[in-house]
């Protein structure tokens, strides 16, 4: 009986998250802003480094906007692993409140505990902040000129099996059952970015991913309501797979250029998107996008690699990463020729700079002094 009840109030709670999904506010219209606070958030390990150059970047970038008031860059602190150990809290109060009052965010990457590292167990930072801000699409850039790829991926961040991650029920030493969640405002809302950006960048294809056969409920309603937002935009072409053909797809050198805009439900979107990142040349290479309503966070894809502060080669972590999720904010904006400029410069730097990360070639410095130079 105690599992009913338990069910009963999983579902009581997904259905107070579904009307405030409804009434959630609209992103903000930036164009029409007198002003746009960027909050800026250094993290852990090569975090501060990299954040140090981005910084130093947008400030030269964006000169004029910051002078004039219309754009400010601002510092948050205390969104450390030392910090939040010491208040055990996965995002302190008063971090979340500061974070609150900005517009955008450009995050470093954050340390979370690891099994046995002897640290508090304290959850993923970005799991909190996805949570608190509702970023509810994840977006993944990735390119691969020589190939002629030209991806981007919508990656529902808020739902699937991750919503109910830690409510599964172990009934017994024979049993276990976990919970998937798939709601119509949850995947609206992520199909109707998706198909906005296809749209605003010359009507790129888009496909949709599911194993909609298996998964009837949740992902036969995540393929049914892509198709309904699909109808708003005959002029765009859609198809729809099944993931187990698209990942072999996306390694397919006949067909992969043929994709553009992916569509996915979170835990799909986060297995594919890792063999769409390695292929572009690895988690270093990468920026990625959290997208809400109300607001929406840029960062690096890879982490805060401890191991190269430890072997004290903090300061040959590239940046590139963190500058290419600056790119995306910058178009998020609408500053689309700002974020061309910086897109040029980092993409010289790629190949005028060797950065292997392992201590040898160009620092981080190196490439900001690159890119200075360039913008
Ligand atoms: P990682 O991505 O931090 O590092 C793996 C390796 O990739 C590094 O040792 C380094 O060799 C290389 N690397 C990463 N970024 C680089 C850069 N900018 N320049 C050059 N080389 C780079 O992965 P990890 O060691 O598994 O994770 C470390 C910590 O980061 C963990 O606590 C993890 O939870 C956290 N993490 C945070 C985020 C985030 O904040 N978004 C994402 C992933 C991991």
């Amino acid at each position: 009986m105690t599992y009913i009840e338990d069910f009963a109030k999983i579902i009581e709670e997904q259905l107070v998250r579904v009307e405030r999904m409804k009434n959630a506010q609209d992103a903000p219209d930036f164009a029409a802003m007198d002003k746009i606070v960027i909050g800026t958030i250094d993290g852990d390990g090569i975090g501060p480094i990299i954040m140090d150059s981005c910084r130093a970047i947008l400030e030269k970038l964006l000169a004029d906007e910051i002078a004039s008031g219309r754009i400010e860059l601002r510092r948050i602190d205390g969104l450390t692993i030392e910090n939040r150990i010491a208040k055990m809290e996965t995002v302190p109060a008063d971090v979340l409140a500061a974070i609150k009052e900005c517009d955008l965010l450009l995050k470093g990457p954050t340390t979370t505990p690891g099994k046995g590292d002897g640290r508090p167990n304290l959850e993923s930072a970005n799991v909190t902040l996805r949570r608190e801000l509702d970023l509810f699409a994840n977006v993944r850039p990735v390119v691969i000129p020589e190939k002629n790829i030209d991806w981007i991926f919508y990656r529902e961040n808020t739902e699937g099996e991750y919503a109910l991650g830690s409510k599964g029920v172990e009934i017994n030493d024979d049993l276990s059952i976990d919970f998937k969640v798939t709601t119509t405002a949850g995947t609206v809302r992520l199909a109707r970015a998706a198909f906005e950006y296809a749209k605003n960048n010359g009507n790129k294809k888009v496909s949709i991913i599911t194993k909609a056969n298996i998964m009837k409920k949740t992902d036969g309603k995540f393929l049914d309501l892509c198709r309904q937002v699909a109808e708003e935009y005959p002029e765009i072409e859609v198809d729809d797979w099944y993931v187990d053909i698209m990942a072999a797809n996306l390694i397919d050198d006949k067909i992969n250029s043929n994709f553009n805009v992916f569509i996915l439900p979170n835990l799909y979107g986060d297995i594919i998107t890792d063999e769409a990142a390695q292929m572009q040349g690895g988690v270093g290479t990468a920026g990625s996008a959290n997208i809400g309503g109300r607001y929406a966070m840029f960062e690096a894809i890879h982490g805060s690699a401890p191991r190269m502060v430890e072997d004290g080669i903090a300061e040959y972590a590239n940046p590139a990463s963190l500058c290419r999720a600056a790119i995306m904010m910058l178009r998020h904006m609408g500053l689309a020729s700002k974020a061309e400029v910086l897109e040029s410069a980092v993409d010289g730097a790629a190949v005028d700079l060797f950065m292997p990360g392992d201590g040898r070639g160009n620092t981080a410095y190196d490439f900001t002094d690159y890119v200075l130079a360039h913008i």
